[in-house]
Formats: structure tokens, C-alpha cells, sequence
């Protein structure tokens, strides 16, 4: 069998033929180079407009890279047209193989992508002697053709959510789509201010927003004034995973706390502390009383704090948002009587959240609790996975191919 009868089987174009193959060796490096001509008597596409006209003159040979057959790189050599057209003047014609000024065909660039999703851009880059740039455009080019094939008409619930970043920029923002039949990747923006989520708000337009039934969120302030205004009619819900967040926050700033306190009280109260400790308590004399209550008293806020958060998870075992909001209350009661300062902060901040926390109840049904949690879970991994962004789109790029479930083109033959 010859090559040319397998590439008409796994490629074939209307317009073109596949002339010759040819063995080429330059430096070692042996190649497969694979002329292409048009068919006779069909007119070029103009890149303009779409549409045929008259060919005007031809250019210089162009070479593209085609899938690598038995690991030998593949070349399509062609002198591309320039069409005379009506509307557009001369332009260069358009070939079905390769897209704009791209030197990689459709077919390889959606080949690295796919193998993209499997390793890092670097373990791509090495595996088909390619560079990292090249691995990137494949990828930008696949995430591009996603973005605009995709469906995201019946999207009802988003999640919003911030993600850290690297130094200089420390946060991206992140929307999800969190519906029990579609968990993906909406959108990714730079910062965590208004301006971001607003961003987001302007890019699906009005109407996309109206249809919106919940959106999750954190606390975040400007999430939260930005969802009042653009999506008012949904239900707003504070989501369980980011105040489990919340309050393991507190916990530890009460624990790092008191490690601190402990290393400056430490040489005071642990120098006579050892008898307090060793001795049974009914025969302590009155100054190792004092210090055993001492010694009691560091550990304790931690412990407490960490009972008062065990005991928030009875919140979510309720059905009705009446009662969750009864436990509710009388839980923050309780934790602003506990003097410790972190704890009274988380139980002020749901205080003042009551109502979309209730909404949790209100939207129970609906929303998938763990998606949000899952969803960025995922995304750690894939940021770990890619050595950090070095820039935000190159970040922009990894997040929406690894977490958007894009469509991909349909081609006539899958290479991987
Ligand atoms: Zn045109």
C-alpha cells in the first residue's frame, strides 16, 4: 500500500491532491516531505470572506507539519494562491489542512493538544521533538475552536471562586458551571476585584445572566456585590466548602497563636513546671497549682476552637432553613462568648451572611454540594502539574483545556 492511498484515507481533501512522497535527509534528521497541488480547475478560497475566486498569483512554498508517521516528521510542502476577490482584493486562499499562519496542520496541532491533556507541554515537546511554543499554539488552537463551538445555553447554576496564583499576581478568578449533569470550567480572569467578575458578567451577555437559578460563592466582598447586581434573580448561596475554609483559618491563627505566646511564656512558665506535671495533683503546693492552670489554660483555645467548628457540622445536617437557622444563631451566641478573637470573627462573618447561608437549604436539591471542592481540587492539580503559569494567558489556556470539557473539531480519522 502506498502512503499516498493512507493519507487519502485518513485525510482527503475535495480541493487538493497529494502529489508526491518524498524521502528527505538534512543533518541526520530523515523526513517524509508530501507535495500538495490543487486540483486543476478549482479556484482558490479566499481567507477573507470564505468564498472562491480567481486565482492571482502563486507564493513561495509553504511548509506545514503533519502527524509524525513510525516517529518520522511529516511535511506537506505547498505554494499556496492568492485569490483576486470581489470583496476582499487580493488575498491569500485558505486550505483546509492548516489554519492562518500556523506551520502545523489542524491534524498535528490537535494531536499534541489531545496528548496535552495526558502529559505536561514539556514531556509533549520532548516525546515528538517539538518545541514547548509549538505544544502551546496546539493547545491555545484547540481551547480557541472550544471555546467557540461550545454550548453553554443551559447553564442555571455557576460557582464563583478565587484561585492564588503566583507573586506578582497573586489571584485568578474562576467561574464554574456546578449543575448535577455539567461540571466544567466557565471562565477565568484575572485579579478577584469587581472589576474581574464584572468582566465575566459582560462577556455572557444579559440575557445568559437572566436564566442563571443559583451562584455559589465565598464571602468575598466584591463576588458577593457583583452577584447582587447581575444575577439578582438567583438563589445566592455561600458554599459549605469555603466555610469549613473559614473556619480551619481560625483555628490555625489560634493555634499559631498560642505557639507564640508559648515560646515567650514558655521560659517563665515551663521552667518550674516540671513538678506540676510529674506530681499527683492533691499534693501541688499553691504556686504549682497556679502554674498547672497556666500550662492548661495555652492549650485550650485551640481545643475549644476546634469543638466549636466540629459542632458547626450539624448545621448541614439540616432540612429546613428555619431550624439550620435557630442552630445557627445560637451556635454564633455561644462562639462570641468564647473570647476567642479568630473564632468570634468567623461566627461575626456568617452572622452577617445569615441569609445566604440559609439559601443553602433553600437550594439544596439543586446544587451538587461537592462539585465546587471537586472542581478545584482538580484545578490545584493541574496548576501543580504545569510548573506555574508564566503568564496569564498561558494560565488562561491550561485551566480551560484541562478544566473546560471543550468540544473538539471532527475529523475523519483520530490520530491518538
Ligand atoms: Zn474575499
Amino acid at each position: 500500500m502506498q502512503l499516498k492511498t493512507i493519507l487519502n484515507r485518513v485525510q482527503k481533501f475535495k480541493s487538493f491532491v497529494y502529489q508526491s512522497v518524498q524521502w528527505s535527509e538534512s543533518d541526520g534528521v530523515l523526513t517524509l516531505v508530501i507535495e500538495m497541488v490543487a486540483r486543476a480547475h478549482s479556484d482558490p478560497l479566499c481567507s477573507g470572506c470564505g468564498r472562491r475566486g480567481p486565482g492571482y498569483d502563486r507564493m513561495e512554498t509553504r511548509r506545514f507539519e503533519f502527524v509524525p508517521l513510525w516517529g518520522i516528521p511529516v511535511l506537506f510542502l505547498y505554494a499556496m494562491r492568492r485569490v483576486n476577490c470581489k470583496r476582499c482584493g487580493v488575498k491569500v486562499e485558505s486550505v483546509p489542512w492548516a489554519r492562518g499562519k500556523h506551520t502545523l496542520t489542524g491534524a498535528y496541532m490537535q494531536f499534541l493538544a489531545t496528548w496535552a491533556k495526558r502529559l505536561s507541554w514539556q514531556e509533549v515537546a520532548a516525546i515528538f521533538q517539538t518545541s514547548w511554543e509549538k505544544v502551546f499554539h496546539s493547545v491555545e488552537w484547540a481551547v480557541e475552536w472550544g471555546l467557540a463551538h461550545r454550548d453553554i445555553s443551559k447553564v442555571e447554576s455557576i460557582g464563583v471562586d478565587e484561585v492564588l496564583w503566583h507573586r506578582g499576581h497573586p489571584y485568578l478568578t474562576v467561574v464554574y458551571q456546578i449543575d448535577a449533569e455539567c461540571k466544567r470550567l466557565l471562565w477565568v480572569g484575572q485579579d478577584r476585584t469587581m472589576r474581574t467578575l464584572l468582566r465575566f458578567f459582560r462577556a455572557v451577555g444579559k440575557q445568559w445572566s437572566a436564566q442563571l437559578r443559583f451562584v455559589c460563592s465565598d464571602m468575598w466582598k466584591p463576588y458577593l456585590r457583583v452577584i447582587a447586581k447581575k444575577a439578582s434573580q438567583a438563589i445566592h448561596v455561600l458554599d459549605r466548602f469555603h466555610i469549613a475554609m473559614h473556619m480551619n483559618k481560625a483555628i490555625d491563627e489560634v493555634r499559631a497563636q498560642e505557639a507564640r505566646a508559648m515560646r515567650a511564656e514558655a521560659m517563665e512558665v515551663l521552667k518550674h513546671s516540671r513538678w506540676c506535671l510529674l506530681k499527683r495533683p492533691e499534693n501541688l503546693t499553691d504556686f504549682q497549682q497556679a502554674k498547672l492552670s497556666d500550662l492548661l489554660r495555652l492549650n485550650l483555645k485551640a481545643v475549644r476552637s476546634y469543638l466549636l467548628k466540629e459542632s458547626f457540622q450539624f448545621f448541614w445536617g439540616y432540612v429546613s432553613p428555619y431550624w439550620a437557622g435557630k442552630f445557627l444563631d445560637s451556635w454564633c451566641t455561644k462562639t462570641m462568648r468564647s473570647r476567642i478573637e479568630p473564632m468570634k470573627k468567623v461566627a461575626r462573618m456568617l452572622r452577617s451572611h445569615r441569609e445566604l447561608l440559609l439559601n443553602w437549604f433553600r437550594a439544596k436539591k439543586a446544587i451538587s454540594s461537592g462539585a465546587m471542592e471537586g472542581l478545584n481540587n482538580k484545578l490545584k492539580l493541574t496548576t501543580r502539574k504545569s510548573y506555574g503559569f508564566r503568564t496569564f494567558r498561558v494560565a488562561e489556556i491550561v485551566l480551560y483545556h484541562a478544566l473546560g470539557k471543550l468540544p473538539e473539531p471532527e475529523s475523519t480519522h483520530r490520530f491518538c
